[in-house]
């Protein structure tokens, strides 16, 4: 197919200061800015809320939000489409969906189709990237792309590359159905003979290692990564060299104990002294998400507090590792908005242990309580503000 030329923005769109008080309008919060100059702390009748130092919007879903008010603003009368969800949280997306921004239909066949998109329709591709392949048919049609990709995503893909060049293969501790690790591992194919590998925690980290260490079974190991994998990938030949990276929104924590699982059983099968042409690594979990769940672990061990809540998508994965973190020190409630309080008796949350939707009973203490916030980084301050206004309004209301 003969391709047209793409116009491709990525530093935005010239247009910042027409849509600034739209973005207020839409995403600011009186009350969240009141607990800020008020070192984080908001106190009233018996209910004492503390906000975590570093919450909500990161810098790189600022960023891809901005851009596509900025694309709503540039170009008013075209047809503008995204790629799935723009970021992981329900309220952006649908005043997206307002703005008359489409998420790009998916054929019938589940196959990525992009003919019916016309030169003058925008393409808005998100903060966490898409793979190279999905790239390349977007450029087919010569439509308009704004790539709001973080600059923290891109770093990683840089990783990725190079690993796979030099005949390592990537190894991403992450999730292989999230978008960004699709985008990542994408990456790792543009090199001749690219492999890759998605591990999603330590137990299957330890399978890796036990099959680095002693082999093993070479079907079970197909069966069990089987979506996880590159197509031509085999156990025995592509776990000999290997190059880490994780998805940015992971535990910190978690990525550096499997990367050093994974040293440990490649230094048992190749020496210690050639762990060097075997084992590469770097940490990408972006300063963002790190900063998140620190402010956690600070708020949690300096305050004591009767719970937690962690306001985000329920399908966020740096929001779902905050309440992960938080629920080791005190009870915790992953919410998607202020709809999920029902009422002082009844919450409507996301379990950490399985990450399924559940209403918990008798959730907010009677008498003084004192509540830690928290939110994911793509959760915007407008919503954060509305749960410690029904937080106020169900406390006073159990008082009377
Ligand atoms: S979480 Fe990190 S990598 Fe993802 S968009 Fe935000 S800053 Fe970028």
């Amino acid at each position: 197919m003969s391709r047209e030329k793409t116009t491709i923005y990525r530093k935005g769109l010239g247009v910042q200061d027409k849509i600034k008080n739209r973005l207020e309008q839409d995403y600011f919060s009186g009350i969240v800015s009141y607990l800020k100059a008020h070192d984080f702390t908001l106190s009233s009748g018996g209910l004492t809320i503390y906000l975590a130092r570093e919450f909500g919007f990161c810098y790189g879903v600022e960023r891809a939000v901005n851009y596509a008010y900025q694309t709503r603003e540039k170009f008013p009368d075209r047809r503008i489409f995204l790629i799935g969800d723009m970021i992981h949280n329900p309220f952006v997306n649908r005043q997206l969906r307002e703005m008359q921004i489409e998420i790009l239909p998916v054929p019938e066949t589940g196959k990525e189709d992009y003919s019916f998109l016309k030169k003058e329709d925008v393409v808005v591709l998100p903060a966490f990237g898409i793979p190279v392949s999905t790239l390349e048919l977007l450029k087919q049609p010569g439509c308009i792309l704004v790539d709001t990709t973080c600059g923290s995503v891109m770093s990683v893909w840089k990783r990725v590359e190079s690993y796979a060049k030099e005949g390592y293969t990537v190894l991403v501790h992450g999730k292989y159905w999230h978008e960004e690790t699709r985008a990542t591992v994408s990456h790792a194919l543009k090199a001749p003979g690219g492999k890759y590998l998605v591990v999603l925690n330590k137990q299957e980290a330890q399978f890796v290692c036990d099959f680095i260490r002693r082999g093993g079974p070479r079907e079970g190991f197909m069966e069990k990564f089987r979506q996880a994998l590159s197509s031509d990938f085999d156990p025995d030949r592509d776990l000999q060299k290997i190059g880490l990276a994780n998805q940015t929104t992971m535990l910190r924590g978690e990525s550096m104990e499997i990367a050093e699982m994974i040293k440990t059983a490649l230094a048992a099968r190749f020496g210690a002294k050639n762990l060097t042409k075997h084992f590469r690594n770097f940490d990408t979990v972006c300063s963002a998400t790190q900063d998140r769940q620190d402010a956690v672990v600070e708020l949690l061990t300096q305050k004591k507090v009767d719970l937690m809540l962690v306001v985000g998508g329920f399908n966020s994965s740096n929001t779902g590792h905050l309440a992960e973190i938080s629920s080791k020190y005190v009870p915790t409630f992953h919410i998607e908005n202020a709809g999920c309080i029902l009422n002082d008796k009844a919450i409507r949350c996301r379990d950490a242990a399985d990450g399924r939707e559940k209403i918990k009973r008798d959730w907010l203490p009677i008498g003084p309580v004192k509540i830690a916030l928290t939110a994911g980084a793509s959760t915007p301050s407008s919503i954060i503000g509305e749960v410690v206004t029904q937080l106020l309004a169900f406390h006073r209301k159990q008082i009377e």
